[in-house]
């Protein structure tokens, strides 16, 4: 800074010195040198102290024009003590000299956060001086205020200072108002200092003594002003506007057409002269200030328009929303998406996804009623705010908008309708469910989808939870552990009853929504990229877990579900590898479930990496077989060891003989493949009695167990004998 504490205070001094100066010049005699050096001496203080806070960083613009006023002014002391003549004459020539300086000075004040220099308001400040004047020639001829000797010279001379002095005290006046800059203290002082001089020149007609007083007077508004420049001000911002500059032409016009009418009827042509020009240049400055609202509205026009399709932009629907909200009136919502706009944007390109975008924009407008309001808010998403329609109508609307669109650019959207309430609502949070309304829409292959609050709750929901979830992935091992569960269920041998493998299913121990089945979350598993992290994940959980278990001394296999992403991703066979290695588990005593779905997703790919998985001695199960639609063919070629028959056979086997043999043939053709077949879902003793009948191997269901915590599976485990008491003896095979 360039202000320390210390040196205002010395400033203030000085100015203070140089008041009492100017005190002492106008007590001496008019003549003696002293005077006129004092009021040098003091006039000089005051252009230095302005130059100084011309320094400041921030609002030095209006001390720079100030002190350049002062120096021009101070040519009348200079000159008093150098030939020792004054005259009020040349004050005046001076005073009209400095007064635009002043006046840029306050002008530019006004805007100087901005510092744009507007050469119309200097335009508007001269025009009203020329129609001030103009008004006091009139009133001179009417009411002669001004001796009657003087010559017009004279009497123009004094009518344009005061003139001006007028005009300077009235911008003072309104930047102060307009200018944020009423509280600041320094404008204040700076008004006081102008009014002071104002009155004390309208006081001069050219007595002796006059010239010296109107110089003390001046000299003494410097040192007021100066003073001001050592203070820190307090400005607050404010928007520039074009009210004030167009209000006060239209004031200047005014004045200057009753000048020349009254002027007219009093026969002289001075007047009339000053008014015209007044006229002339307050017409230039009234052109350049509709130009200016001209830019602004191009400007705000711009602002709002979105640059590629023409129509409104994100910005614009905000203000719809806003502004109907500030009425109070109901309306509606379209929410448009350009179904496959992805696809031609990369396969087409750019331009033709930007043409594509300009085709719609125009068919969606034409097909809409001329007081919607269309903006495109993102990508491919355009969004219709209609005031005053209801849902009926607006879901109407949307539909023939669709079908033009369909027609025209012969591509598809998707739309979500949203009636908005009237008086009040959020307008992000309509936006929202308009959006939600949309993707309904979408994942309905496209069309029109009215806002539905439950499809939106469960959106929501999913969202929450996906967000929870890419958390958990992302917070690492230990957070996995902590809240991913794997739960164990059994599968027995139907003929000997023992436990020889066991199934990991994961579920989700959520902080606040409790034990999630795995259905609640696996799809957005798959759906968010996360099902790598969590097999691999699961896989080293199941095996670490499992491992010590056996029945009877046989140690117990262990099963993995795959996922579709999971069998064909690239770093499986690493992470089998690994933990295969780093558990020591036999690679015989693993195995992994896929389902036919999950194989025919890319069937060569799969056979390909299921042939080095079981290359390694890992086991694979084809599970929920039965649901599938492979081909018996795709699985001969599948190096598969088990097949797991899904519930929906075991329920039905006990009443259906159809199901039965359907089932008794497949277990038979399994086995001829030397595949091992294993019953899931059995719930009761009778199911599991016609199973083994049909010469199924293994069962896996309720009967035996639920899924279990390791803890409580090792415990089931344990009490084997107790098992075998329940379930009792094995029956003889095939019954
Ligand atoms: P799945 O592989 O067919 O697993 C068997 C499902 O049947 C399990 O449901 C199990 O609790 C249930 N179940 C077992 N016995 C009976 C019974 O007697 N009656 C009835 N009604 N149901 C029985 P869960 O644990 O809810 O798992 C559902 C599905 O989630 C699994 O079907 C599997 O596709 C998937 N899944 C589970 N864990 C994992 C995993 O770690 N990774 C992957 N990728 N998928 C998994
Ligand atoms: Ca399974
Ligand atoms: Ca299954």
């Amino acid at each position: 800074m360039t202000n320390s504490p210390a040196r205002p205070d010395a400033r203030v001094t000085v100015v203070a010195l140089a008041c009492v100066a100017v005190g002492a010049a106008l007590l001496l005699p008019v003549d003696r040198p002293v005077s006129s050096a004092l009021l040098a001496g003091a006039h000089l203080v005051a252009v230095l102290v302005l130059a100084r806070g011309a320094q400041r960083r921030t609002d030095d613009v209006v001390w720079r024009w100030f002190a350049g006023a002062a120096v021009v002014v101070g040519v009348q002391p200079v000159l008093a003590l150098v030939t020792g003549e004054r005259s009020l004459g040349l004050l005046g020539g001076c005073v009209l000299a400095a007064i635009p300086l002043a006046y840029q000075g306050l002008v530019r004040w006004n805007r100087f956060r901005t510092y744009t220099s507007d050469p119309g308001d200097f335009l508007n400040g001269l025009s009203a001086v020329l129609a001030c004047t103009g008004a006091g020639i009139v009133a001179q001829q009417r009411f002669h205020v001004l001796p009657a000797g003087w010559p017009d010279w004279k009497v123009q001379l004094w009518l344009l200072v005061a003139g001006s002095m007028v005009i300077l005290l009235g911008t003072a006046l309104t930047v102060a108002g307009v200018g944020g800059l009423s509280r600041d203290p320094r404008m204040w002082l700076i008004l006081v200092a102008l009014a002071g001089v104002g009155l004390v020149s309208s006081t001069l007609r050219g007595h002796p003594g006059d010239a010296v007083r109107g110089q003390a007077a001046w000299t003494l508004a410097f040192l007021v002003i100066a003073y001001a420049s050592t203070r820190r001000g307090r400005p607050v911002p404010v928007a520039a506007t074009s009210q004030a500059p167009a209000v006060g032409a239209l004031i200047v016009l005014a004045l200057a057409v009753v000048v020349l009418v009254a002027d007219g009827r009093a026969g002289g042509w001075h007047a009339t002269a000053y008014a015209s020009v007044a006229i002339l240049g307050i017409t230039f400055r009234v052109v350049h200030l509709v130009r200016e609202l001209a830019q602004l509205a191009e400007s705000r026009h711009q602002a709002l328009t979105d640059e590629l399709t023409g129509v409104g932009n994100r910005r614009a629907l905000v203000r719809e929303l806003e502004d109907l909200v500030g009425r109070g009136l109901p309306a509606a919502m379209l929410l448009l998406d350009v179904d496959h706009f992805k696809e031609v944007n990369d396969r087409q390109g750019h331009h033709a996804g930007d043409d594509l975008l300009r085709r719609v924009a125009v068919s969606v407008r034409r097909a809409l009623p001329v007081d919607a309001v269309l903006t495109r808010i993102g990508g491919d998403e355009f969004a219709v705010v209609m005031p005053g329609r209801d849902e009926d109508q607006a879901v109407e609307i949307a539909a023939t908008v669709h079908r033009a669109v369909a027609a025209q650019v012969e591509i598809g959207l998707s739309i979500g309708v949203r009636s908005l309430p009237a008086g009040g609502f959020d307008p992000d949070r309509l936006l929202r469910q308009a959006d939600a309304a949309m993707y309904t829409a979408k994942t309905a292959g496209g069309g029109v989808s009215l806002y539905d609050c439950e499809v939106d709750a469960r959106l929501r929901d999913r969202a929450a939870l996906v967000a929870d979830l890419k958390a958990l992935v992302g917070a690492g091992e230990q957070q996995m552990r902590r809240e991913i569960a794997v739960h164990y269920q059994p599968q027995l041998d139907v003929v000997t009853r023992r436990v020889v493998g066991v199934e990991a299913l994961v579920r989700w121990q959520h902080p606040t929504r409790g034990l999630l089945p795995p259905l609640t979350f696996l799809d957005l598993v798959e759906e968010h990229g996360l099902m790598d992290a969590l097999t691999a994940h699961l896989l080293q959980r199941a095996v670490e877990e499992s491992r010590p278990w056996s029945d009877g001394g046989v140690p117990l296999r262990i099963s993995v579900n795959l996922s579709a992403s999971s069998l064909t991703h690239p770093g499986l066979l690493c992470l089998v590898d690994r933990i295969l290695e780093q558990t020591g588990l036999a690679p015989g005593r693993l195995v992994l479930e896929v389902t036919e779905t999950t194989l025919m997703a890319d069937p060569d790919l799969a056979l390909a990496v299921t042939h080095e998985l079981t290359r390694r001695g890992v086991q694979l199960s084809i599970d929920d077989y039965g649901t599938g639609y492979s081909s018996l063919a795709y699985l001969t070629d599948l190096p598969a060891t088990e097949l797991k028959l899904d519930r929906a056979f075991t329920m039905r086997v006990l009443a259906e003989p159809r199901t039965a043999e359907i089932v008794e043939a497949t277990v038979a053709l399994a086995h001829r493949l030397g595949l091992r077949v294993v019953a899931e879902g059995v719930e009761d003793e009778a199911t599991l009695t016609v199973l083994r009948g049909l010469d199924v191997d293994e069962s896996q269901g309720y009967l035996h167990a639920r899924p279990l915590p390791p803890a409580e599976f090792a415990a089931w485990l344990a009490a084997g004998a107790r098992r075998d008491q329940v379930v009792g003896a094995p029956a003889p095979r095939g019954v």
